[in-house]
């Protein structure tokens, strides 16, 4: 119960959003001396401090990796291939819609030449 008790009390010294704030200092190994010890103090009580930490470090080495070698320059990439791909669908999608209209407006026109000559003959 003291050492609960004794915990808590050391949580309130740093608030969740000290830590957020503080987290890319934790993570950049540049944070020091008391801030970095109650960052601790608090960070290892919390839960939701614990989650965050875990899901931003990942980011963080994730990211850190990706400039390392040529992945982040090659998700570029991939994602410009995409768009460059997205964009050529909407222009073949574009150009059928175009020539579907087009062929619908002939078989109009068809249709109703086709009618006034019917119409004639009977005439
Ligand atoms: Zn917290």
């Amino acid at each position: 119960m003291k050492k609960y008790k004794k915990i808590l009390i050391k949580k309130r010294e740093f608030s969740c959003k000290d830590i957020n704030r503080l987290m890319p200092e934790f993570l950049d190994d540049s944070l020091d001396g008391t801030n970095l010890k109650k960052f601790m103090m608090h960070a290892q009580v919390c839960e939701n401090c614990t989650e965050e930490m875990n899901v931003q470090f990942l980011i963080h080495e994730g990211l850190k990796q990706l400039e390392k070698d040529d992945t982040y320059f090659n998700l570029q990439k991939k994602l410009e291939d995409r768009l460059n791909e997205v964009r050529a669908r909407i222009r073949i999608r574009d150009r059928l819609v175009t020539f579907m209209s087009v062929v619908v407006a002939i078989s109009g026109i068809g249709v109703l030449i086709m009618t006034m000559l019917v119409i004639a003959k009977f005439l």
